[in-house]
C-alpha cells in the first residue's frame, strides 16, 4: 500500500494545458476519484501517475520515493481502461498471465496467481474462453484480474464501467469497491459520472480545465461545494444570488430579485466571506421541506412543473424569476400553477463566494 503525492504537476500538449499545477495527495488504501467533464485532464493525470506521460513541471511521489522520471514498468501500477484492451487472440488465462510472463515468473507461480486473480473476480471456469466469447461485464472482470495479478502498488481505473449498461454498472461498481477493500489497494478512479463518484469514493477531486476545484469526501462535495462549478456539476440545485449583510455564526444574505433575506452557512472554500460581498446561495432539492417554522428560511414559489422521480415528487417552481428545484413527499398535493411555501434550514443553505 502506498500513498501518492502530486506536487504542482503541469502537463501541456502544445497550446493545451491538460494539467495546471495540480496538487493532490492520495492516502494509503484510499479509493480516490477524479471527477469532471470531458477534457478536464482526468485521463492525463492518471497517465502521469502510471508513467505513460512525463510531466512538464512538478513531481510525483509514491510514499517518499520520487517516481517523476521512473518508467512505467518500474512503477508497479495496474491499469484498467474503458475499452478493456484485452488481447482478442489470447484466452482469458493468457491475457491474465501475460504480465507475469513478461516479468519471467516461474510457471507454477504464474498458475497460482492467475487462479487467485480469477477467483477474486469470480471468473473461475472461463480460462479457455477468448474475449469475444464474454459479455462486457465479464471482459471488464478479466481486465481487472489482469491488472491485479501483478500485485500492483496502485490500481488505476479509467472509466472502467462506461461501456456497460446501467444495471451492470451499479453491480460492477460494488464489485470493484469490494475488491479494493479486500486488497486494501490504493486506487485512483476516473469518471465523469457524478452519481458513480459519490457512490464509490472515499474522497473525490473535482476537476475543470486542468485544475482541481475541490477535494473532499462525497458528502462534503455534494452538500458544501466550494464554488459555482462544483455546485453546478454535482447534482441539481437552486442557485440564487445576493449580498452578504452579516457574518456572525451564520451568514445573512440579502437576495436579489426581491426574495428577501436568508441565513446560511459558508461553503468549503479557502476564502472567508465578508460583509458586502456578492455571493451565490445554493440549495439542494432535498434540502427543502414543506413544513417549517421560525429559524427556517421560507420561500413562496409558484409551481411550474411536477415530475414523479420514484421516491419523491420533483417540483420546478419560480419565485422572483428564479428557478427553484424542490423535492417534496410523494403524497403531498401540488398542482401546476399553484403556490407553495417551502422552507430550508440555514445549515442546508450554502453560501458560496462569487469569484
Ligand atoms: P475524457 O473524459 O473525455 O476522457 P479527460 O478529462 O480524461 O476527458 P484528458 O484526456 O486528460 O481529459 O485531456 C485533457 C486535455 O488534453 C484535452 O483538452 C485533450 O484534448 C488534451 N490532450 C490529451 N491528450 C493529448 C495528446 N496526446 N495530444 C494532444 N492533446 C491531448
Amino acid at each position: 500500500m502506498v500513498s501518492i503525492r502530486a506536487v504542482d504537476v503541469t502537463k501541456r500538449f502544445g497550446q493545451v494545458v491538460a494539467l495546471d499545477h495540480v496538487n493532490l495527495e492520495i492516502r494509503q488504501g484510499e479509493f480516490f476519484t477524479l471527477l469532471g467533464p470531458s477534457g478536464c485532464g482526468k485521463t492525463t493525470f492518471l497517465r502521469t501517475i502510471a508513467g505513460f506521460e512525463l510531466v512538464d513541471e512538478g513531481r510525483i511521489y509514491f510514499d517518499e520515493e520520487d517516481v517523476t522520471y521512473v518508467p512505467p514498468h518500474k512503477r508497479d501500477t495496474g491499469m484498467v481502461f474503458q475499452n478493456y484492451a484485452l488481447w482478442p487472440h489470447m484466452t482469458v488465462y493468457d491475457n491474465i498471465a501475460y504480465g507475469l510472463r513478461v516479468r519471467k515468473l516461474p510457471r507454477d507461480e504464474i498458475d497460482r496467481r492467475v487462479k487467485w486473480a480469477l477467483k477474486l473476480v469470480h471468473m473461475e471456469g472461463f480460462e479457455r474462453r477468448r474475449p469475444h466469447q464474454l459479455s462486457g461485464g465479464q471482459q471488464q472482470r478479466v481486465a481487472l484480474a489482469r491488472a491485479l495479478v501483478i500485485h500492483p502498488r496502485v490500481l488505476l481505473l479509467d472509466e472502467p464501467l462506461s461501456n456497460l449498461d446501467a444495471k451492470l454498472r451499479i453491480e460492477m461498481r460494488s464489485e470493484i469497491r469490494r475488491l479494493q477493500r479486500e486488497l486494501g489497494i490504493t486506487t485512483i478512479y476516473v469518471t465523469h459520472d457524478q452519481e458513480e463518484a459519490l457512490a464509490i469514493s472515499d474522497r473525490i477531486a473535482v476537476m475543470s480545465g486542468g485544475r482541481v476545484m475541490q477535494v473532499g469526501p462525497p458528502e462534503e462535495i455534494y452538500l458544501r461545494p466550494a464554488n459555482r462549478f462544483v455546485a453546478d456539476f454535482i447534482g441539481r440545485g437552486t442557485f440564487l444570488e445576493g449580498r452578504v449583510l452579516e457574518t456572525d455564526h451564520e451568514l445573512v444574505v440579502e437576495l436579489e430579485s426581491g426574495l428577501g433575506t436568508v441565513r446560511g452557512v459558508p461553503s468549503r472554500s479557502d476564502r472567508r466571506i465578508s460583509v458586502g460581498e456578492r455571493v451565490l446561495v445554493a440549495i439542494r432539492p432535498e434540502s427543502f421541506t414543506v413544513a417549517g417554522s421560525e429559524g427556517y428560511n421560507a420561500f413562496d414559489v409558484v409551481v411550474r412543473n411536477i415530475s414523479f422521480v420514484g421516491s419523491v415528487k420533483r417540483v420546478e417552481a419560480e419565485a422572483g424569476e428564479k428557478l427553484f428545484i424542490i423535492d417534496i413527499p410523494v403524497e403531498y398535493d401540488v398542482s401546476i400553477g399553484g403556490s407553495l411555501r417551502v422552507y430550508v434550514k440555514p445549515s442546508r443553505t450554502i453560501v458560496i463566494p462569487l469569484e
